[in-house]
């Protein structure tokens, strides 16, 4: 079976069948964005590396239709999230980042700028084939951190040791500081 993510259709042909693509993908089909969460874990040692993080699921749904009731602007909307392995920059170790996007686009030619969908954000068409997977796959890596961080400090191994001992939260050395962590951890405290 093909898979719609992947097919090339022009925005027009896409929203005419109000065409719903359900996502039920691996972060290693996303090219791109496996590329940076790639990178991203190259500072682990390879005994920390998540195993399977291209493994890692994306879900979600995307709904081509029109804005409009003359069928003239092309919009795609939706939802996605993705399980991401990355590695929190506090404490330097992997951990399971979740990305959500939620777009809500107008699918627009250059040189279009129509008033009054407030509701939607313009996404600007460079080809005329439309492949739904470079969307999702754009919005993703738009959508990861621009410093990754543990949400919940209760799970961060530099927020753990550093409230209890000295109370304050300053980390601007985070690599220096996991070095030295190593040596002055004490696993009784
Ligand atoms: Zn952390």
């Amino acid at each position: 079976m093909s898979n719609l993510l992947r097919d090339r259709r022009t925005a027009a042909e896409w929203a005419s069948v109000g065409q719903v693509i359900d996502i039920a993908e691996k972060i290693s089909s996303f090219e791109h964005l496996a590329g940076i969460v790639e990178a991203d874990l190259a500072v682990l040692d390879p005994d920390k590396l998540p195993s399977a993080w291209r493994d890692g699921v994306v879900a979600g749904q995307l709904r081509f239709g029109f804005a409009d009731g003359n069928v003239r602007v092309a919009t795609v909307t939706g939802h996605a999230t993705a399980a991401v392995s990355a590695v929190c920059q506090r404490c330097l170790e992997p951990f399971q980042l979740t990305l959500n996007v939620a777009p809500q686009l107008l699918l627009l030619d250059e040189q279009e700028t129509p008033d009054g969908y407030e509701d939607f954000e313009a996404w600007e068409l460079t080809e005329e084939m439309l492949r739904p997977q470079d969307i999702i796959e754009e919005l993703l890596i738009m959508a990861l951190p621009f410093s990754a961080t543990h949400d919940d400090m209760a799970d961060c191994k530099a927020f753990s040791t550093e409230q209890e001992s000295t109370g304050k939260i300053v980390r601007p050395f985070a690599a220096l500081r996991s070095q030295m962590q190593r040596i002055e951890m004490d696993p009784d405290e």
